[in-house]
C-alpha cells in the first residue's frame, strides 16, 4: 500500500485507475512534438488516475507542488 502524493490517502498499487510515478531524461527539442523519455526509471509511487487528472488540469499544486 502507498500514499497518493496529491490526496495522502491511501493507493492500491495494483489498482487500475493509478498512475504511477517515472522519472526520466528528455531531449531537449527547439519545435516541441511529443516526448521521447530516455533512460525511463520507474518508481514506487503512485497516484489516484483522478488525482493526476485533476493536477494536470490545474485544479491541484498551486500551492507549491511542482
Ligand atoms: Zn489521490
Amino acid at each position: 500500500m502507498a500514499t497518493c502524493p496529491f490526496c495522502s490517502r491511501q493507493v492500491e498499487p495494483t489498482d487500475r485507475h493509478i498512475y504511477q510515478r517515472v522519472v526520466g531524461w528528455e531531449k531537449h527539442r527547439s519545435r516541441g512534438g511529443t516526448n521521447a523519455i530516455a533512460l525511463r526509471e520507474v518508481r514506487q509511487e503512485w497516484a489516484h488516475a483522478y488525482c493526476v487528472d485533476r493536477a494536470k488540469r490545474g485544479h491541484l499544486g498551486q500551492t507549491g507542488i511542482g
